[in-house]
C-alpha cells in the first residue's frame, strides 16, 4: 500500500499551495522537443527576459516564495535572471542540465547530467534539497541516484494528487503481477499535467496544440483546489508554471486572480521545502480489542 501523509498547516489555513516554476528557457525546446530553430530559441528567450521578471514581480506583490526548478543550461545561458530568482528568496530545485529525457539515459549519462546540474547550481550559490525531473519521468536508476546524491524530496511523479507520498519503483511483469520495491525515504511531492500551464497554452507545430483560453487551465486548477479544501485534510496543491507561458500578457492577470482566490479561501503559500518540513504520516492506533468471553 502507498505510504502517504499530510502537511501540517498554519492555524486558519486549509491547504498548502506551491507555486512552482519550471524555468526552462531554451532548454525545454532543446531537450524535450529537439527544436533549436530561432523561433523556439526566441520563445525561450521570452521566458527568461520577459516572462520571468514579470512573474517575479507578481510573486513579490503577494509576498509569495515559490519553488523555481532551474536547469543548469538556463543558469549558464541566463545567469543574471537566475541569480535574481535566488536573490528574491525563492527556493531553487534541481531540474537537469539541458532538460534531458532522463528515462532514456544510461546510469552513467544520467549521473553525469545530475552532476552538471549540481555544478551549475553551485555557480549561483545553491545546493538543492529537492529534484524535479525535466521529463517528469524516471529511468530505472533515478531514485537510486537521488538517494546517492542525498536529495530529500522529489517532485516529478503522479502517484497521488493532493498528498505527498513515498515513491516505490515497479518491476513490470507482463505474465504476472507487477512488484513494488520498498518505499524510498525520499518524499515525493507530486506534480500533475492537469496543473501545468504548458500543455493547454503552447503551440508546438506538429506536436502540442495549445492555444486554448486561459480559462480552460484556470477553471480546472480552481476545481482541483476546491476539492482539496473541501474534501481533504492537510492537502497540498502543486501548481507548475513556465515563465514563457504564464508570463504572457493574457496569462499573468489570470494567475493573479487565482492567487487572490486561493488566498481568500485559506491557501498557505509554501515552497516545496516548507511542505517537506511540515509533512507527517499518521500512525494508525489500533485499539485493543478485549477478548470475547464465550
Ligand atoms: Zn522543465
Amino acid at each position: 500500500m502507498q505510504i502517504n501523509g499530510k502537511v501540517k498547516l498554519p492555524k486558519g489555513k486549509k491547504i498548502a499551495v506551491n507555486i512552482g516554476t519550471d524555468f526552462d528557457a531554451h532548454s525545454v525546446w532543446m531537450g524535450a522537443f529537439d527544436l533549436t530553430t530561432p523561433a523556439y530559441m526566441h520563445r525561450g528567450e521570452f521566458g527568461a527576459e520577459v516572462g520571468a521578471p514579470r512573474l517575479l514581480k507578481l510573486l513579490d506583490k503577494y509576498n509569495i516564495k515559490g519553488s523555481w526548478c532551474i536547469p543548469g543550461h538556463t543558469i549558464d545561458t541566463f545567469p543574471e535572471i537566475s541569480k535574481e530568482v535566488v536573490k528574491r528568496g525563492h527556493e531553487i530545485v534541481h531540474h537537469g542540465y539541458a532538460h534531458e529525457n532522463i528515462s532514456k539515459l544510461t546510469y552513467e549519462q544520467e549521473e553525469k547530467v545530475l552532476q552538471m546540474g549540481l555544478e551549475a547550481l553551485a555557480r549561483i550559490g545553491v545546493k538543492p534539497r529537492g529534484y524535479r525531473s525535466p521529463a517528469w519521468d524516471y529511468s530505472p536508476n533515478t531514485l537510486k541516484l537521488l538517494e546517492k546524491y542525498e536529495f530529500e524530496y522529489d517532485s516529478s511523479l503522479m502517484g497521488n494528487d493532493l498528498h505527498p507520498y513515498r515513491p516505490r519503483m515497479v518491476e513490470v511483469n507482463m505474465d504476472k503481477a507487477n512488484v513494488f520495491s520498498p518505499p524510498s525515504n525520499i518524499l515525493e511531492i507530486p506534480v500533475s499535467w492537469y496543473l501545468d500551464d504548458f500543455p493547454t497554452q503552447e503551440l508546438v507545430l506538429g506536436g502540442v496544440e495549445g492555444l486554448t483560453s486561459p480559462d480552460v487551465f484556470f477553471d480546472r486548477c480552481k476545481a482541483i483546489f476546491n476539492y482539496g479544501i473541501t474534501n481533504e485534510e492537510g492537502a497540498c496543491f502543486i501548481l507548475t508554471t513556465h515563465p514563457q507561458t504564464i508570463g504572457r500578457a493574457h496569462m499573468l492577470p489570470k494567475l493573479e486572480e487565482f492567487i487572490q482566490y486561493m488566498e481568500y479561501h485559506g491557501a498557505w503559500f509554501a515552497t516545496l521545502e516548507e511542505i517537506y518540513e511540515n509533512y507527517y504520516e499518521e500512525v494508525e492506533v489500533k485499539a485493543k480489542i478485549p477478548s470475547l468471553k464465550v
